[in-house]
């Protein structure tokens, strides 16, 4: 006879899933579950908002192939996490969120915290269920595994009512659930193998697309196959990057516009034709792009623009029969092709564009300076976690990436406060990788806390900050008798000096030099570490020929209110 509280099922049900990590955020009834999986040898990470439990847990599971999970309380510390429940979803990744809730037994007494977390939490996820029964619990983790990764992946939820979680019974009562094996990669049939094949050897400007479902499906090796076979150029998506190595020639990234613009035929590889693909459509693509379009999920196919040949399936199993049809059919873009000669021509024209940017030394810095310093400093197999607005778009023309999986942003839901989960995550599953969380002073005011989180358990990130007084920028000083203007903060903020409150070290740089004495030391500490950059206020992205947001609008100048009369 072996006693088990629910607790302590939860937590052997979340090791026989796998799951070796949680992130959470302790209080009634969920504490003895984190304990039970501590004292199991499941790690536990304890964040500052549940919001950052979430997004690490996403993370983890984007990072490994697996299922991340977060342990939050239940009502409000439920609703909180919820947004990040919605991030997964958009992103179409996997993440186990396990609520806490009110004991059964009092449903409708208006017990602490009661709430309805399953209906709350409806809309966003892919399944949740609440095992009313401590046998249960393992049937119930099971299935949200399964439900995460299966088909296009997604968030679930399970919620554990209080009187559940301290519930006793014997092991031998418990309905015990086998590991969920990997979710299956489902295949294409030869005739569309041979039609996505011919339908590329038919295109004059054929251009693959590399999104995140090939990263999620790791399927890089191949890619890089299947790139290095057809000699088709190739553009990864901000979160694509990385699964074939930026400075592979066949990169166009720095020639995206014109790439989109001229292409006639899209291979989309695990890449949806949303707004970060300006939907497919003119004038950002060509009048009649042909479409390739390989995804999981058959509802995806043919969004904003007919797709001639769907290949619906797994991307790293479809790569490979791709690859198989090569082998025995072998063809290639010819090296003199035009197409790739202006491509080519285009890209050099563009970094000659931000030449003088990368290399200015003009104070307070722009945003390319800075980056190539960070750049230049950062291992091949360095971490990029990414957000805010020009910081984050920026960044992605400036910092390379060379691992699939290397770089996390705000994402297809445009998500600011990611920052801090993420990194935690992805420092805790690549303990031996440096993780750079690059920030805007906007996007790191959502979630600053969780700098103690990596001081507690000294986990070596490193924050960098770019600091412009604001969203968008805000002013040196503020004009006496004039309210601030809205997008702007306290001028001048020294966020370095925050992570010294826990014992981590802070650097301020305001000269090329000075970020890259920072860096040297930042990157090899043992220990979390935050550089406050500043940047130009004035500073913008290089002149583009359109703005990001689909409308073609740009974002409304901030103005200073005109002084009350
Ligand atoms: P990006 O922002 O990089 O363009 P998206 O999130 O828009 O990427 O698109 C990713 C796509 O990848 C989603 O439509 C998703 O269904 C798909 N996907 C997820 N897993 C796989 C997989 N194993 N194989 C192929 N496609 C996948
Ligand atoms: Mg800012």
């Amino acid at each position: 006879m072996t006693e088990l509280s629910g607790a302590q099922v939860v937590a052997r049900a979340l090791q026989d899933q796998g799951i070796n990590e949680l992130f959470g955020l302790m209080g009634i009834p969920v504490v003895p579950v984190a304990q039970a999986a501590q004292r199991a040898g499941i790690r536990y990470i304890g964040t500052r908002h549940e919001a950052a439990a979430g997004y690490a847990a996403q993370a983890a599971s984007y990072m490994s192939g697996h299922v991340g999970a977060a342990l939050v309380v239940s009502g409000p510390g439920v609703t909180n996490a919820i947004t990040t429940l919605g991030n997964a979803q958009e992103n179409a990744w996997p993440m186990l969120l396990l609520g806490g809730s009110s004991a059964l037994d009092l449903t409708t007494r208006g017990d602490f915290q009661e709430s309805p977390s399953l209906e709350h939490v409806q809309p966003f996820v892919k399944w949740s269920g609440r095992p009313t029964n401590i046998r249960l619990i393992p049937r119930f983790i099971a299935t949200a595994v399964r439900e995460a990764l299966g088909g296009r992946p997604g968030p679930v939820y399970v919620d554990l009512p209080g009187d559940v979680v301290y519930d006793k019974a014997d092991e031998s009562e418990i309905e015990w659930a086998p590991r969920v094996p990997p979710p299956p990669r489902p295949e294409v049939t030869v005739e569309s193998v041979t039609a996505a094949i011919e339908a590329l050897k038919s295109a004059e400007s054929p251009l693959i697309i590399v999104g995140k479902g090939a990263a999620w499906a790791q399927a890089e090796a191949e890619l890089r196959e299947f790139v290095d076979k057809t000699q088709v150029p190739f553009l990864p998506t901000p979160m694509g990057k990385g699964v074939i190595p930026d400075d592979h020639p066949l990169s166009t990234a720095a020639a995206r516009s014109y790439a989109l613009r001229n292409a006639d035929l899209v291979f989309l590889v695990g890449a949806r034709l949303n707004w970060i693909l300006h939907f497919g459509l003119p004038p950002r693509f060509k009048e009649g792009v042909r479409v390739i379009q390989l995804d999981i999920a058959g509802e995806e196919i043919g969004r904003n623009v007919p797709t001639e040949v769907p290949l619906v399936g797994d991307a790293k199993a479809i790569m490979a029969q791709l690859n198989d049809h090569l082998e025995a059919h072998p063809w290639e873009l010819p090296e003199d092709n035009e197409w790739k000669a202006a491509l080519r021509s285009e890209a050099d024209q563009k970094r000659q564009a931000t030449t003088s940017m990368l290399a200015s030394d003009e104070l307070p810095m722009n945003y390319y300076r800075p980056l190539k310093e960070i750049d230049e400093a950062l291992p091949r197999d360095a971490i990029i976690v990414s957000e805010g607005a020009k910081t984050m778009d920026i960044s992605r023309q400036v910092l390379n990436n060379y691992f699939p999986r290397s770089r996390i942003d705000a994402g297809s839901w445009g998500t600011m406060g990611v920052g801090g989960g993420f990194a935690l995550a992805a420092q805790v599953k690549n303990p031996d990788k440096r993780v750079i969380a690059l920030e805007g002073d906007s996007a790191f005011g959502f979630d600053g806390m969780e700098i103690e989180v990596a001081a507690r358990y000294r986990l070596p990130i490193t924050w960098i900050i770019f600091n412009n007084n604001g969203i968008g920028g805000g002013p040196p000083a503020f004009i006496e008798g004039r309210p601030p203007p809205v997008g702007a903060y306290v001028p001048d903020a020294r966020h370095d000096k925050l992570i010294e409150a826990f014992g981590g070290k802070g650097y301020r740089a305001n000269t090329p030099e000075e970020l890259r004495a920072a860096l040297q030391e930042a990157l090899t500490s043992d220990g979390p570490t935050l550089i406050d950059v500043v940047i130009n206020p004035k500073a913008d992205r290089r002149a583009q020929e359109f703005g990001w947001w689909p409308s073609g609008e740009t974002h409304a100048k901030q103005e200073t209110p005109a002084k009350k009369a």
